[in-house]
């Protein structure tokens, strides 16, 4: 029988390109979205076509809403009759700001959906995994940088999620629950142009020891790689996907 993995925000950038990678290798996907209802479909229809028809599922979910992190479980689960893996990708940057001028609205959102909504999505998942099964939380490299004089707001709420990685493998792998996180550097989405600095991409990708900004699919990649048995001796694990950063 075919595994089903849940990914938030999977309407864009990696959450789109472990959904289309999951799909691909014959897994059921339901994931997310807020807001943008055409790239989710965008995103069903690529899966569509990467993998078997009828094995991706889209529900609008605000990862800072209880009620709707619920909801996507659980309608998640009557469609797929379980779930194996769970991506908590879902997260925000606000503008560039040095901290001195930030208020507390905009700290506030970056919060709410980069750890309450982690937090939400990771209990849900605590709740219905119960045989077995896997989390990959997605980070940011800001949480070992600290992003100064742009997004320290971000880089805490990052930093609460390697937290999350540690203490919730610890809790789960007694029930037989993976719990693993990635840590992506510069990657080419959207999240940038929505920060206000598209340009960040092309500025500091060039600055890795690689050279270049990373892609959506070089971190799909390694979220695939956590959820799946391959790493089935892995657990408390935060992978740098950063090109070196
Ligand atoms: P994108 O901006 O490309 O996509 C964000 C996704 O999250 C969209 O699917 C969006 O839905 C969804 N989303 C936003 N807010 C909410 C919410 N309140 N509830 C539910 N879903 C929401 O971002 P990325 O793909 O770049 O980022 C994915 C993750 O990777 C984030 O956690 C980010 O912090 C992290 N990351 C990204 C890096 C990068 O350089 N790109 C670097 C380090 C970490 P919709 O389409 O409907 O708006």
């Amino acid at each position: 029988m075919a595994k089903t993995v849940l990914i938030t925000g999977g309407s864009r950038g990696i959450g789109r390109a472990a959904a289309v990678l999951f799909a691909s290798r014959g897994w059921n996907v339901a994931f997310s979205f807020v807001g943008n209802q055409q790239s989710a479909d965008e995103t069903r229809a690529l899966c569509e076509r990467a993998g078997v028809t009828g094995n991706a599922f889209a529900r609008k979910c605000d990862v800072r809403d209880e009620d709707s992190v619920i909801d996507f479980f659980r309608t998640a689960y009557e469609r797929f009759g379980a779930i194996d893996g769970v991506v908590n990708n879902a997260g925000i940057v606000a503008p560039k700001s040095t901290l001195a001028d930030m208020d507390v609205d905009r700290m506030k959102n970056v919060f709410d959906t980069n750890v309450l909504g982690a937090y939400l999505v990771a209990r849900e998942a605590a709740r219905m995994l119960t045989n077995g099964g896997s989390i990959v939380n997605v980070s940011s490299m800001a949480a070992k940088l600290g992003s100064p004089g742009e997004y320290v707001d971000y880089a805490g709420s990052k930093g609460a999620i390697d937290t999350l990685t540690i203490g919730l493998s610890k809790e789960l792998g007694p029930k037989g629950i993976r719990v693993n996180a990635v840590r992506p550097g510069i990657i080419n989405t959207d999240i940038h142009a929505s920060a206000g600095r598209p340009e960040r991409v092309s500025e500091l990708g060039p600055g890795c020891p690689l050279g270049r900004a990373g892609n959506a699919d070089e971190v799909a990649q390694s979220i695939y790689w956590l959820i799946s048995d391959d790493a089935s001796y892995v657990t408390g694990a935060i992978l740098d996907v950063s090109g070196g950063r």
